[in-house]
């Protein structure tokens, strides 16, 4: 069988242990089970050596090969381009967007470096599966050097509208690029209609069923939605909901019920928002003051960016007013920690929550969004109070969905969730755990991977999966 070798622009580093990776190592790792193969990327280190050193690590499920990058590097294409460029485009936020030529000659020049280095690893018949929106042209690169091989890509982000992407002067080069992919992966329907649409109508393209044809070359674009281990996190969560940490959240809370947030501090999150809706809460259905505390744990995240500075300082002054507002000797509305918990950890918080509140403004996927729900008690579940711009909100339909731009829309459905009957609670945590069984993390795999190893006249006529 053929090798499978994974790029993305960050490798996890080998003591990172699964309870504390991130979606995207965690999903990668996955990629791996019971097949092995390789992991190409950045260590995440910065140094000036050139030409920059390829390091193996051989593993036990896997080997990883990793690399530094220059400082300049660093600025132009991480810093640069890939966060202040292409994550916030992505994520449809153009008035957060930076654009200069320095930063996209900077992407071309680390794809380059990505695949100068990875070519000499390759064998002719490995699979690649390269991931994410830092490397989207890293194919098209790859094909320059004269590999053949069978490649796919998954991007973890949104995939914006036409009109939209044309907001990057490169907006043609990517999807040309794109389409040196065997299989271009999305995570949801939506985001994959949106890169069929660009195709039909930027370049004149043809789309029949998932395949897009443009600029002489076609691929196979379809929807693969990412996913988690549901009953290994309800397994987890079961056990930790009785840790210290645990019990020391809930003699805290004595008899207050919880609304639980968990996010990377950045802007897409949509936690600002996310606040202000609390707050009306405080103000319009007031008794729950005193009895009803925000957890909202924010890792910060990508501090050297200016976008991420300003959003932690606006959400540092909206806690403080907030609880400066409503608090008591004996409570405080919002409990705000600018620090991360490993996963097992927070699935023992979950279980404690009466309320997930997961408001991005647009996302991805969201996989706290499925954590929340997988770690619940299936005899009294939480409710899972969710944007309808999340990417999960395609299958978490037992979700109370809200529109994250309308605080007073979420505060009643914040409402709704605290006062919501056991009976209700517990049918729809059971449609979405059913869900989440079918859809997990192994099958996300299996589908991606069936794909890209399906030759092309066979995948025109699989259809959708
Ligand atoms: N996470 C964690 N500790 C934290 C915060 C987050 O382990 O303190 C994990 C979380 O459980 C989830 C992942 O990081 O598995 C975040 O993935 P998500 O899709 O929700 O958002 P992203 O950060 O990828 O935008």
């Amino acid at each position: 069988m053929s090798r499978l070798v994974v790029v993305s622009n960050r490798v996890a580093p080998v003591e990172e242990g699964k309870a504390s990776a991130g979606g995207l190592s965690v999903a990668v790792e996955e990629a791996f089970t019971g097949i092995g193969g390789l992991w190409f990327g950045w260590n995440g280190k910065i140094e000036n050596s050139t030409p920059a050193q390829v390091t193996m690590h051989e593993g036990k499920r896997f080997a990883r090969a990793t690399m530094p990058l220059s400082r300049k590097d660093y600025n132009e294409f991480y810093a640069g381009y890939s966060n202040s460029t292409l994550w916030p485009l992505m994520h449809y936020r153009l008035n957060v967007m930076n654009y200069s030529r320095a930063h996209a000659e900077g992407y071309r020049r680390v794809n380059e470096l990505f695949a100068n280095n990875l070519t000499p690893l390759l064998e002719p018949d490995d699979l690649i599966w390269v991931h994410d929106y830092h490397l989207f042209i890293l194919g098209r690169d790859l094909k320059r050097r004269g590999l053949k091989n069978r490649m796919g890509f998954f991007l973890h982000t949104p995939f914006p509208p036409p009109d939209m992407l044309k907001a990057c002067t490169e907006h043609e080069e990517i999807v040309r690029a794109l389409l040196d992919y065997d299989v271009i992966g999305f995570q949801t329907e939506n985001d994959a209609r949106n890169l069929l649409e660009y195709v039909r109508r930027i370049p004149g393209g043809t789309v029949r069923g998932n395949r897009a044809t443009a600029f002489g070359k076609s691929s196979r674009v379809q929807a693969f939605p990412i996913s988690i281990h549901p009953e290994e996190m309800a397994r987890t969560a079961a056990r930790t909901v009785n840790s210290n940490r645990a019990r020391q959240l809930r003699r805290s809370l004595g008899e207050k019920q919880l609304i639980i947030g968990v996010d990377r501090l950045d802007y897409s999150k949509g936690l600002d928002n996310r606040f202000s809706s609390y707050e009306r809460l405080m103000e319009n259905y007031p008794e729950n003051r005193g009895s009803v505390t925000l957890m909202q744990i924010a890792p910060p995240s990508r501090g050297d960016v200016q976008s991420y500075k300003e959003i932690r300082e606006k959400l540092e002054g909206m806690a403080g007013h907030i609880n400066g507002r409503f608090a008591e000797f004996d409570w405080v509305p919002i409990r705000y920690l600018n620090k991360s918990y490993r996963r097992d950890v927070l699935a023992g918080f979950f279980r404690i929550a009466k309320v997930g509140l997961v408001t991005p403004l647009r996302d991805g996927m969201n996989l706290v969004a499925k954590e929340y729900v997988a770690s619940q008690n299936p005899e009294d579940p939480g409710v899972l109070v969710l944007s309808q711009f999340a990417g999960a909100a395609a299958e978490m339909d037992g979700a109370v969905i809200v529109n994250p731009f309308d605080e007073e829309g979420m505060m009643d459905g914040l409402q709704s969730a605290l006062r919501m009957s056991r009976e209700d609670r517990i049918e729809r945590h059971q449609s979405m755990m059913e869900i989440l069984k079918r859809n997990d993390l192994q099958r996300w795999r299996r589908r991606f991977l069936d794909a890209l190893r399906t030759p092309r006249a066979t995948s025109d006529r699989a259809g959708a999966d």
